[in-house]
């Protein structure tokens, strides 16, 4: 018994011992990925629920793999959070995606605003604040063009932290929005005292509406709730037809997902946009 025993531990540390080298192996990877360009935002259109019309994008990291392709941010992002590296990557993001919302408005394209996913390490008020004023003034993009998405988890991390840093953040003039909202912890109370301009409904509670569950009271009342707070609701992971018309009967004010638009590259966004301002 002692003997398979042992052979049982070593076959686990093998295992391990693989994990752990491919593990090794993709942090390499990441970071070279900066330097070697292989990182590239995509862009998924937010749509007015009202009148249709585009209203921002939310800039979606991807990672062009020389060996492997497009590798999913679900991935690679807690390997860039243990790391460390996210807070170049994050800068990067940050940064590019500023400046090609700039871009599209000297272009002359409708204006949107550009929304860029924070991760909870990111969120330390000595080097947030700094990075997001000088990306700013490098790129020329005016504060309210420019959004910030903040799970419900990463705030509620500590939350006593948090606040002052979303009001340092408002001060700057940036949009904030709750994203994934439902998912987390966060009490009314402290909805309340974090200075947010935005809710961003989790998918998972968007894909139960066709089912007739209980899931449409519960956006219905987080529908409800967001308006009692003066808050903007936008439901992400909109996929089908019926979605889309219980949300825009519930008076949700934004709609995101693949019933509207796929995340998509710079160049089709500013298609798309260049046929909605021709219509
Ligand atoms: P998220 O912020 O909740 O982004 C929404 C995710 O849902 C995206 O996945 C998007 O492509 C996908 N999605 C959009 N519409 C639909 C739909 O109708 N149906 C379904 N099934 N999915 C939809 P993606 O691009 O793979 O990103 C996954 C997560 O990775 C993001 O979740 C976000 O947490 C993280 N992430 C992506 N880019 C960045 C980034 O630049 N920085 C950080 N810190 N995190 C990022
Ligand atoms: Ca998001
Ligand atoms: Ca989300
Ligand atoms: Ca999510």
């Amino acid at each position: 018994a002692k003997q398979a025993g042992r052979g049982r531990l070593s076959f686990f540390t093998e295992e391990m011992n693989a994990a752990n080298r491919a593990r090794q192996r993709m942090e390499v990877e990441l970071h070279h990925a900066l330097e070697r360009g292989e990182f590239q935002l995509h862009y998924q259109p937010k749509q007015d629920a009202g009148c249709g019309a585009i209203t921002g994008a939310e800039a979606l990291l991807r990672w062009n793999h020389p060996r492997r392709g497009m590798v999913s941010p679900a991935e690679f992002i807690p390997l860039a959070e243990e790391t460390g590296l996210i807070t170049m990557i994050g800068a990067w993001v940050l940064r590019e995606a500023c400046a090609q919302n700039r871009r599209w408005q000297l272009a002359g394209l409708p204006e949107l605003a550009v929304a860029v996913n924070l991760s909870a390490c990111q969120l330390q008020r000595d080097e947030l604040l700094p990075l997001v004023r000088s990306v700013l003034d490098e790129t020329g993009l005016a504060p309210h063009f420019l959004e910030l998405e903040i799970t419900e988890t990463a705030i509620m991390k500590d939350a006593d932290l948090a606040v002052p840093l979303l009001e340092e953040l408002k001060g700057i003039g940036v949009g904030l929005s709750l994203d994934d909202f439902g998912t987390g912890y966060s009490s009314l109370n402290y909805l309340r005292r974090f200075p947010l301009d935005c809710l961003k409904i989790d998918r998972s509670f968007v894909s139960e509406i066709d089912a007739g569950g209980s899931e449409g009271a519960i956006i219905t009342a987080m529908i409800a709730m967001a308006r009692g707070l003066r808050l903007r609701v936008i439901a992400e992971g909109v996929e089908t037809p019926e979605q889309t018309a219980f949300l825009r009967n519930q008076q949700c004010h934004e709609l995101q997902g693949y019933h509207i638009a796929r995340p998509m590259p710079a160049d089709a966004l500013e298609a798309l946009l260049r046929r909605e301002r021709a219509a």
